[in-house]
């Protein structure tokens, strides 16, 4: 018989989550951390700050498993009740704890303040807990074990439940999984998930080496490969050969893997090709200016970022031709294509990059309809424009057009080089 799997459960506690005023990250996180441990999460729980439904749920939680999760409720205000509740749960009375008190007193002073009337509430922990320091903030986690079940009580702010889940729980917890898993994540942009899976074929062709997710999201469809090797250098291998497939049908699609982001690679190249980037924008409003410099060390090629947002601007700043502007719009692929070539010129980069669009929800007619965006891209060799159409609403479609964007200037220079 195959021993059941070491398993946790997560209970999320806040009545900020169960009303939707806060989105439960906390969970998809800790869940995907142990996930890399082998461990299986079987439920997330969220219950309200209500003593008698953290107990319920914690209570049938560790019927099913060896390991509940809790996160939430541990701070120092009214509706904080997880530790008092924690400390009934495991008939054990709160008592003050002098290191904790000393660091909530030097997390005070270091801010020039005097610790608040409760720190010292803040300071008491359940007798029978094992304290988890917590360096990034006041309140510390808890451990309790049981009958050979540990519950664990994490900070509800995901910093510090992060913190936590990687200094106590990962090396308490990294023996107990069994088979590990490891995970490789191929981003694409551009083409719809069902067009994408078109071009791939059959998943089935994969599944010798891997698992496949398909994961659709506003600015792409990443792919999960899964492999359950004995060790890293086996799953690497069926990671590699499963990627390999993949590339030899959509290698173009790819813009990034894992951790990887389109302006990181964009970046990159730029970087090591020692070439020069400026941006002129209109419906995105900074946004691909924002990308860009979200990378450290862009300043080594990102030259300028105009936010040309008027007519006016476009002619006095880019020098697009007023005419052209009356004659087709300023939605239009001869002026797309006069800003990318204007901002290029002005700042003397090597590539130019420019958007113009109607982000709506005014601003359609029948003829340019809302989220009609022209994108171009101008270098060495030409200039190159395309037509896009987005169907979001404001904020959806200025981002579309971000990563639109970015993505032409990607295939642009892979067709450079
Ligand atoms: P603190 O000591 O900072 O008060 P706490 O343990 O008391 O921590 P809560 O008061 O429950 O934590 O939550 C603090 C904040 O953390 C909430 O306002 C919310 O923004 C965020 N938060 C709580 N739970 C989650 C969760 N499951 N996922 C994401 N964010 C969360
Ligand atoms: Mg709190």
């Amino acid at each position: 018989m195959k021993p059941t799997p070491y398993s946790a459960e997560i209970l999320t506690v806040g009545n900020e989550i169960i009303t939707g005023l806060v989105a439960d990250t906390n969970s998809s996180v800790i869940t995907r951390r142990l996930e890399t441990l082998g461990i299986p999460v079987m439920r997330h729980v969220s219950v309200g700050d209500d003593a008698e439904e953290i107990t319920n749920a914690l209570k049938q939680a560790l019927e099913r498993v060896d390991c509940v999760i809790l996160t939430g409720g541990l701070g120092p205000t009214h509706d904080d009740i997880t530790k008092h509740v924690l400390a009934r749960f495991f008939d054990s009375k709160l008592v003050p704890d002098d290191s904790v008190k000393r660091r909530i007193e030097s997390i005070f002073k270091s801010r020039g303040m005097s610790a608040p009337q409760n720190a010292h509430t803040q300071a008491e922990v359940p007798e029978k807990a094992t304290v988890l320091d917590n360096a990034k903030g006041t309140a510390p986690g808890l451990l309790f074990e049981q009958d050979g079940k540990r519950v664990y009580a994490l900070p509800g702010v995901p910093l510090e439940a992060e913190h936590l889940l990687e200094t106590h729980l990962v090396p308490h917890l990294e023996n107990l999984g069994t088979g590990k898993v490891w995970h490789r994540i191929l981003k694409t942009t551009g083409v719809p998930e069902s067009l994408l899976w078109q071009e791939i074929g059959p998943v089935s062709q994969f599944e010798d080496f891997v698992k496949v997710a398909s994961l659709p999201s506003l600015l792409g469809v990443r792919i999960r490969f899964t492999a359950t090797g004995k060790d890293l250098a086996e799953a690497t291998a069926q990671l590699d050969a499963a990627e390999k497939l993949l590339r030899e049908k959509i290698d173009h699609h790819i813009f990034a893997v894992d951790d990887e982001t389109m302006e990181g690679n964009l970046g990159e190249w730029f970087r090591s090709n020692q070439r020069t980037l400026a941006v002129a924008e209109s419906c995105t409003g900074g946004l691909i200016g924002h990308r860009i410099t979200n990378v450290s060390g862009s300043s080594e090629y990102f030259l300028e970022g105009a936010v040309t947002y008027s007519n006016s601007a476009k002619h006095t700043r880019l020098g697009v031709d007023p005419a052209w502007i009356e004659t087709h719009g300023a939605v239009s692929e001869e002026v797309a294509t006069a800003m990318a070539e204007g901002i290029r010129e002005w700042a003397g980069s090597d590539f130019g990059l420019a958007v113009t669009g109607i982000a709506g929800p005014t601003g359609g007619t029948p003829h340019k309809p809302v989220g009609l965006t022209y994108i171009a891209v101008t270098g060495p060799h030409g200039t190159y424009c395309e037509k896009f159409r987005f169907h979001q609403d404001r904020v959806r479609n200025k981002e579309r057009a971000a990563q639109a964007a970015l993505n032409l200037l990607r295939l642009y220079l892979l067709d450079e080089s």
